[in-house]
């Protein structure tokens, strides 16, 4: 998911949709946008699927003010449905306010269980409820210490947006698990899941949400409140490796950056007599670029993707994905025909896609296919948002590396070291790598099933 707010902006619904834009990849099941007008009126419009698809008919005219947030959706099967596109809107008797969130509360069904015992009724599956009637049941104190004991509830990878018709709260978690980052943009702010948003919509990058802050913004300007103390920068691994757009910084590092290092350390780690290197575009193409530097054997665009069609991996459905390989990917013949090739991809999942990609390359001529993943196996699921899938589902949750190979039908295959994915990060000294390590940086409820 994506999240992104702006206060003190003219237009605010119209900056908010272009830098929505920038952060498509991170959902395509919904999408919506919420203001605030200088009265204090509410006005929001969502909808299913992209944005292009959602903002239509001139619905941006219809959201006045110059506060404003938004998100982007990506749902799972649990998850679909228009009551659950953010933002969410809340009317209480001490001040309405609109809610959207990035990532994953942990114990959010003990929460729920809580506030259900307490007559509290759940009207979507969104943690973003959750969230918000934590923070009505302090109802009485200074909202900045609702808030606060909320999110001292909660445990999880998240970054939550807050809008009252007054005040913006941007909120990262303790653990530094989800990204966040503040921008100047004429005068006003925004804050945005990531800094790829800001060139669209003309701001300038201020810095990184630090984990455990709230952030807000309001006629004072910007002010900092520290939620938690404990404190840690655990930032996903998966954002450097795969999800996060190229051109964002995250705590310090640039995305494009961190995968060609780590294409680069994967060329050391795991060498092969190669004729050519192809990536899997897009996010495998940095890190073949690293490979290749690192290797000496030249990159070669032997793969094109057909633009317009969706990501696979973060598709809810197995039918949707597998026709989703098909639609999105060709191979060029006339360089890969009778050569050796390592193919580079940022990560395998479940394996589907590497298989089809291996065999698009085999039917082009490649006479060996070498795979080289720059991370490491994927063995556990992520509980921090990541549809990185279940654990039977995952390839290598079960399997050596020599049975991985056998079923995507490869002719090698090799994964790049921990030690090696921390260390491409410039600016995060520890990410969270649970989903290849199993070692969580948050406590685990009875609901979340970690064994191997
Ligand atoms: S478990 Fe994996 S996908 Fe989930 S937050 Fe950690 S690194 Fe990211």
């Amino acid at each position: 998911m994506g999240v992104l707010a702006v206060y003190g902006v003219k237009n605010a619904s119209k900056r908010i949709y272009y830098g929505l834009h920038n952060l498509q990849h991170r959902g395509q099941e919904g999408g919506g946008i919420a203001t605030f007008d200088a009265t204090g009126k509410y006005y929001h419009y969502r909808g299913l699927g992209l944005l292009s698809e959602i903002f239509t008919n001139g619905e941006l005219d219809h959201l006045p003010g110059e506060m404003g947030m938004g998100s982007v959706k990506y749902a799972n099967d649990a998850q679909g449905g228009i009551e659950n596109v953010e933002p969410l809107f809340f009317h209480h008797r001490g001040g309405d306010f609109a809610v959207a969130a990035d990532g994953n509360v942990v114990n959010a069904r003990q929460i729920q269980d809580y506030l259900e015992k307490r007559g509290t009724i759940f009207q979507t599956g969104v943690h973003s409820e959750i969230l918000a009637h934590l923070i009505k049941k302090s109802a009485g104190e200074d909202r900045i210490v609702n808030i606060t004991k909320a999110l001292n509830m909660m445990e999880g990878g998240f970054a939550f947006i807050i809008m009252t018709p007054s005040r913006i709260y941007a909120c990262r978690d303790k653990h530094g698990i989800k990204p966040l980052c503040v921008g100047e943009l004429d005068g006003g702010y925004v804050v945005s899941s990531e800094s790829c948003a800001f060139d669209i919509m003309g701001a300038k990058f201020l810095r990184d949400v630090a984990p455990g802050e709230i952030l807000s913004l309001d006629a004072h300007g910007m002010r900092s409140t520290t939620y938690s103390h404990y404190s840690k920068h655990r930032m996903c691994a998966m954002e450097y490796i795969y999800f996060a757009r190229p051109d964002s910084d995250i705590d310090g590092c640039n995305v494009h950056a961190y995968r060609k290092e780590a294409g680069r350390r994967l060329a050391h780690e795991c060498p092969v007599d190669a004729d050519l290197v192809v990536g899997v575009p897009e996010s495998g193409s940095s890190a073949a670029m690293g490979y290749a530097e690192g290797s000496g054997i030249p990159y070669e665009m032997g793969l094109i993707k057909h633009k317009y069609v969706g990501r696979t991996f973060i598709e809810p459905t197995q039918s949707m994905r597998e026709l989703g390989v098909k639609l999105k990917l060709s191979p060029v013949q006339s360089i890969v025909k009778g050569k050796r090739i390592v193919m580079v991809d940022d990560s395998i999942v479940r394996g589907t896609t590497s298989l089809k990609i291996i065999k698009l390359l085999r039917e082009a001529g490649a006479k060996e296919v070498h795979v080289r993943i720059a991370s490491p196996m994927m063995r556990f699921p992520c509980h921090y948002g990541v549809d990185t899938s279940t654990l039977e589902e995952l390839l290598c949750s079960h399997r050596t590396l020599e049975e991985a190979c056998k079923v995507i039908g490869a002719d090698s295959l090799g994964y790049l070291s921990p030690e090696s994915t921390r260390d491409s990060c410039f600016g995060c000294a520890d990410p969270c790598q649970a989903c290849f390590t199993g070692e969580y940086p948050t406590l685990l409820y009875d609901d979340q099933n970690c064994e191997d």
